[in-house]
């Protein structure tokens, strides 16, 4: 009969190897997603021209060609979440706008006010993300529904929470699933943010632009982790 010990060291053997991210990782990844973002412009512009003022891929461009340069010249730092804070001035600093805050808010809201760290763990990563989902929602008020970039980004900071001892591939695969999720939801929604806001039942059967662009942050982390991070089984 098989004990609950050996149950317990059966599963110990299905773990996997979790290292942590290097601040030259983090960095990596960071330069992958910008390449990532601009070269989505188009459907970014196509969405945002539908129930907006067609200026979303064009302000993501611009804001990731600046997190390119900042992240190239970035200062040797120890600070894995020095990484985050560079990213999201430079999306604050050149997108202007609402969601240049938004964005902004997006990387470096959780890193404010974090201990220096050196190698960033999966759960340092949730609270990050965590913390800058709250702040996004007490600057722009937004809430589940309102067809913005929460719609993708509650339901992917949830599914994250969920996975019990997860990879960094674990963690991306299903924050991807669920922002995709709620960035198609976002087409049943009326507006209660941003520009769209006036098309009142007309913005109903498009998908908001922003929560697109989450959708596409968290799947390019994903297309990373496969590359650069596999999961390892524990040997
Ligand atoms: P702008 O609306 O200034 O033209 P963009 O076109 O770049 O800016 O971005 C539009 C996106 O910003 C929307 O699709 C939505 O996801 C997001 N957004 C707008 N207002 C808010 C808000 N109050 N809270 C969260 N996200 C918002
Ligand atoms: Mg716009």
């Amino acid at each position: 009969m098989i004990s609950l010990v050996s149950l317990l060291i059966m599963r110990r053997k299905e773990d996997k190897i979790v290292e942590p991210l290097s601040v030259k990782t983090l960095k990596e990844m960071i330069l992958y997603l910008a390449d990532q973002i601009i070269e989505c412009k188009p459907l970014l512009t196509e969405l945002d021209s539908a129930i907006g003022d067609g200026d979303h891929g064009i302000g993501m461009e611009k804001g990731f060609l600046k997190v390119k340069e900042k992240i190239s010249v970035m200062n040797p730092s120890e600070n894995v979440y020095e990484v985050f804070a560079t990213t999201g001035r430079a999306l604050l600093m050149s997108m202007g706008g609402a969601s240049g805050v938004m964005f902004g808010h997006f990387f470096a809201a959780g890193a404010k006010n974090t201990e220096p760290k050196a190698v960033l763990k999966t759960e340092d990563f949730v609270a990050l993300m965590q913390k800058s989902l709250n702040i996004i929602k007490e600057t722009g008020k937004a809430e589940l529904g309102d067809k913005t970039m929460v719609d993708a980004l509650e339901p992917a900071v949830m599914a994250m929470k969920m996975q019990d001892e997860p990879s960094f591939l674990d963690l991306f695969r299903s924050a991807e699933s669920a922002a995709k999720e709620g960035a198609e939801k976002t087409k049943e929604y009326q507006a209660k943010h941003g520009r769209a806001i006036y098309l009142m039942e007309r913005a109903v059967g498009h998908q908001d632009p922003g929560a697109t662009s989450v959708w596409i942050i968290f799947r390019s982390f994903r297309e990373f982790a496969e590359k650069h991070l596999p999961d390892k089984p524990v040997a």
